[in-house]
Parts: C-alpha cells; sequence; structure tokens
C-alpha cells in the first residue's frame, strides 16, 4: 500500500499499518519528515522548530503515536502554567488535592489577573459545560454556533473573556472567539480541565520537532516497507475511471492495492481530478474549508532573560514565550552545545496563533512589537542583548474551525475504491492538532484494514473521566453517557 505524506496522519496511518503486517511505501515531497509539526535548519546554522508545538494531557492518540516510535522520552510534561499581565499580576493554573472537576479551585481562586466578578460567570459558565457532560444544545444549533456567542449567552464578563476564555482556546484551536465553532472551544475544557485532573498538563518536545520521527522510518522498513523523500507526488493515474496510480517526476508511476492520501486538504483539492470530486460529493467541497496563520517569533538574548520554561502573556500580541534553552538543556537545539550551557546565551521562541494582524506586517515591526512586550513582561530583557532574531510565518498553518466547518470534512473512506484520506481536517472530531493527525492516521489504517476484511483497532479512547465526574457518569445510563 502507498501513503502519500510524510506529516503526522501519514506517518501514523504507515506505522499502524507496517504494526499490522502490511509492506507501506511512504512518499514525501520534502526532504525531512513531520510535516507542519517539524524543524529544520536556518541558512545560518541554526535549528528551529516550525513554530514550538505542544501537546496536552489529553492528547492519548499522539501519545501512543510517540510511544510506538520511541519518542516518549523526548516530550517533558509540565503541571503548571504560568499566566503575566502588563501590570506585573502573576496567575498560576495547578491541579490541587481536590478531585475534578474542582482540581483547579485552589489556583483559580487566587488568580491575580481577574476579578471577582469574572471568576464568577467562568465558573458559572464551567458549571453548565459539567452539567451537560461537555455538550449543551445549543451547540448543535443550525450551522453552528461561535464560541463568543456561547459565552455571551452565558453572560461572561469582558475580561474573563479576554483574559481566560481567549488566552486558552486561541491558542488551543488556532482562530479567534467569534471564529470558532463552540463545540471545538467547549470540548477543550471539557477534555482538558473539567472531566479528569491530568487532561491539562501541558507536554514540550525537549529535542527539535523532526528528531521525534526517526523511529518511523525504522518501523516502516522493519516491514519491507519504504519512506521515500523528495517525491512530490503530481497527479493521479486512473483506469476506466478508477485509482489506478500516482504520478511523480519524469513519468515516473508507482500502484498499489490501495492509498491513503495524508496531504493538506488545499494540496488534495489540487491533485483530485473532477470525475473523482463527482464520485464522492464529500471531495467536492474542500475549498469551502479556510485556513488560519500562526506566526513564531524566534529570539536569541545575549543572557538569560526568562527563569521558567515557558509563560503565558495577557493582553498582548505575544502570547506564549517558551524557554528553548532550558527545554533543551541548555543545548539550543544543537545536539553539539547539549552539554555546554556556558555561552550563558538564552533562546525564547513566542508563539502569536490566529495571527492576522501580522500577516501584513513586515518582519523588523514584528520583531520591534514582540521585543517591547519581552522587555515589558520580563525585565531581565531589557538590559539584555538581542543577538539575532527570526519571524516564521505561517499564513495556513491549521484549518480553520469555523461554526459548521465539520459537515466540510470529509471521513478517512472514500466511495472511489482503494482510496482513503488522513489529516487534521479529515472528520476526526477534533480541531486542527498533532492529536488530530494522528487520529486521521489511525483512522484511515482501520478503515483499509476493514476494507481488506481483516479489522484492526489502533484509536485510543479519551482519558478517562476521574474524580467526582467518574462518579457522577458512572451513575448515569449509556445512553446519557458520552463516548470517553
Ligand atoms: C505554526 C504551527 C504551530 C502549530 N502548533 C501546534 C501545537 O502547538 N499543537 C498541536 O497539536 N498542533 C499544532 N499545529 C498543528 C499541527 O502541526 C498539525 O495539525 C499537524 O501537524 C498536521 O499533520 P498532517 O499530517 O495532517 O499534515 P501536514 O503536517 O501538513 O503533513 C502533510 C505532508 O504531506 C506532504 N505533501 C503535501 N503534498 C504532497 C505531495 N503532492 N506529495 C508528497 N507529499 C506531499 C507535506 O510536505 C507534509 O509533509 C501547529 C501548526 C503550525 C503550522
Amino acid at each position: 500500500m502507498i501513503v502519500i505524506g510524510g506529516g503526522l496522519a501519514g506517518l501514523a496511518a504507515g506505522v499502524a499499518l507496517a504494526d499490522a503486517g502490511w509492506r507501506v511505501r511512504l512518499f514525501e515531497q520534502r526532504p525531512f519528515l513531520g510535516g507542519r509539526a517539524t524543524s529544520y535548519v536556518l541558512p545560518d546554522g541554526e535549528h528551529v522548530d516550525n513554530c514550538q508545538h505542544v501537546t496536552l494531557g489529553c492528547c492519548t492518540n499522539l501519545e501512543d503515536f510517540y510511544r510506538r516510535v520511541g519518542a516518549s522520552d523526548k516530550i517533558r510534561f509540565f503541571d503548571r502554567l504560568l499566566f503575566l499581565d502588563p501590570q506585573g499580576r502573576r496567575g498560576e493554573m495547578k491541579a490541587g488535592a481536590l478531585p475534578a472537576p474542582f482540581h483547579f479551585a485552589g489556583s483559580f481562586a487566587s488568580f491575580a489577573p481577574l476579578m471577582l466578578p469574572d471568576k464568577l460567570s467562568i465558573a458559572r459558565a464551567m458549571l453548565n459545560i459539567i452539567r451537560h457532560a461537555g455538550s449543551s444544545p445549543d451547540l448543535c444549533e443550525g450551522d453552528g454556533l461561535s464560541m463568543l456567542e456561547w459565552l455571551r449567552r452565558r453572560g461572561q464578563t469582558k475580561r474573563a473573556i479576554n483574559r481566560f476564555w481567549r488566552v486558552v482556546l486561541v491558542s488551543a484551536l488556532d482562530e479567534e472567539l467569534g471564529r470558532t465553532d463552540a463545540r471545538f472551544g467547549v470540548d477543550v475544557f471539557w477534555k482538558a480541565f473539567l472531566s479528569n485532573s491530568t487532561g491539562y498538563r501541558v507536554g514540550v518536545p525537549v529535542v527539535p520537532l523532526s528528531s521525534l520521527y526517526h523511529g518511523c522510518k525504522e518501523e516502516i522498513e522493519r516491514r519491507g516497507g519504504e519512506v521515500v523523500l523528495r517525491s512530490p507526488v503530481r497527479g493521479l493515474k486512473l483506469e476506466s475511471g478508477q485509482l489506478a496510480g500516482v504520478r511523480f517526476d519524469e513519468n515516473r508511476e508507482e500502484s498499489a492495492d490501495a492509498y491513503i492520501f495524508a496531504i493538506p486538504h488545499t494540496a488534495l483539492a489540487e491533485l483530485l481530478p473532477e470525475s473523482l470530486k463527482r464520485s464522492d460529493p464529500s471531495l467536492a467541497h474542500l475549498d469551502k474549508i479556510k485556513t488560519s496563520p500562526i506566526t513564531g517569533v524566534h529570539f536569541w538574548f545575549d543572557r538569560p532573560v526568562l527563569d521558567e520554561p515557558f509563560v503565558t502573556l495577557l493582553d498582548t500580541t505575544t502570547q506564549w514565550i517558551f524557554n528553548k534553552t532550558a527545554l533543551y538543556g541548555g543545548s539550543g537545539g544543537d545536539p553539539k552545545r547539549a552539554t555546554d550551557s556556558s555561552e550563558g546565551t538564552q533562546y525564547l521562541q513566542l508563539v502569536i496563533s490566529a495571527s492576522y494582524d501580522l500577516l501584513q506586517k513586515s518582519r523588523e515591526e514584528i520583531i520591534d512589537l514582540c521585543l517591547a512586550e519581552v522587555c515589558h513582561a520580563l525585565p531581565k530583557a531589557r538590559d539584555a542583548q538581542l543577538l539575532k532574531a527570526t519571524v516564521i510565518k505561517e499564513a495556513a498553518a491549521t484549518f480553520s474551525p469555523e461554526p459548521g466547518v465539520d459537515r466540510w470534512r470529509p471521513g478517512q473512506s472514500t466511495a472511489i475504491p482503494g482510496l482513503f484520506l488522513a489529516g487534521d481536517w479529515t472528520q476526526t472530531g477534533w480541531p486542527a492538532t498533532m492529536e488530530g493527525a494522528v487520529r486521521s492516521g489511525y483512522l484511515a489504517a482501520e478503515a483499509l484494514l476493514r476494507s481488506s476484511g481483516a479489522p484492526k483497532t489502533f484509536l485510543r479512547r479519551d482519558l478517562a473521566p476521574d474524580g467526582f465526574i467518574q462518579m457522577w457518569l458512572g451513575g448515569k445510563p449509556a445512553s446519557q453517557r458520552r463516548e470517553f
């Protein structure tokens, strides 16, 4: 069988099928694996991630994938989130001794950037999510309800929206609240913050992203398969209207009994012939799935300016600051410097999701804006010298989770024999995340095996509810429980 695309979706499908005994041939157009969740070397020799990527404790399939490819020990989990506002107030989120859903009660009560009316309004909305076990009747309204409207209906204060809901959800979903389907927003809080006490833990790679995928090639090759880089698929070969192969440069063709296309929806829309789009109506609307941007800003300072592994800024353009030097154990991502932190420099990476306002700004404008915010938030940066800076704008970083987007997302099976789909944009129930991509790969592998008459399950269940939520859901009839 052939997999096209070596991002997380294609890798997850390929590794799962190899595990099921299939000979997998994976073709990737670029010279490295990992797709959007990868890292590369800049012309000046610096190894940078294509933006910081974080996972959460509730991402059970990504965790399973890392385990399969031997990368679990390259992810470090943190259970404390630190927030800084421009007035210098600090807020901390950390699970306390109380069982879910009250595990944040202590840190929420003392969270300085929010006032009492904000906290009361948030608590009311949280109770609403809990009462409906992560779902509520208005989430199924018409063409989808925006998160902003969902919050307004629940009387959220302006500060609660800007300093709490927006902060968490714009980072998690890469879209503004007014353009986000409330179903995704509510799900983030239910799965990561309310239904259990560990789903919120933030996992950050301690190596450059591309180092996470070394084990994938080995897994696929162990079963006689191959991973071929620098091999863009240029077209599909049809015979009697059926998919009979894929075309590469120089008229090279490859054929197999099944194909998983694990490329972005925009690339697939261009590759698919009109006749195939007509054979399966779910393939005819890929252009309706919009995209949203993320901007990463990389700063190298001549001295340490941040003591924490990462912080979240409130009321600023900059949303997260990651201390890459600390996360890499002092190596700044360069394996040669892994044991040598004596240079004393510090590499920070800033993330700005849904960065529509930055798309038109020049690199210099973005650096000036973010540097001023860093100096305001981190006093040590004011005396430090910025040695160099890089801006990476991803205009189409993820698909936009706008209200009703799910109706345009095709499943992993298609009406075309032998053609399967994977990618964070296919029907996974999840937004555009690494977890969503791995889920799609596992689902595509399951669909392929089902069609071959030898079904196998790869998809992992969601994190089990714990604390009072477990007791409460355990007492409900099965028809009223949500799938976990
Ligand atoms: C800047 C940024 C920050 C992000 N931050 C996070 C985060 O913190 N946490 C999180 O969970 N998610 C994050 N994401 C989202 C996450 O990266 C994606 O959801 C996930 O990586 C998508 O995987 P995929 O395999 O579906 O697609 P992709 O990663 O896009 O993989 C598709 C692959 O197909 C290849 N390809 C395309 N066309 C062809 C062709 N014709 N022939 C052969 N190969 C082809 C591409 O080169 C690519 O390798 C972020 C994304 C970006 C861009």
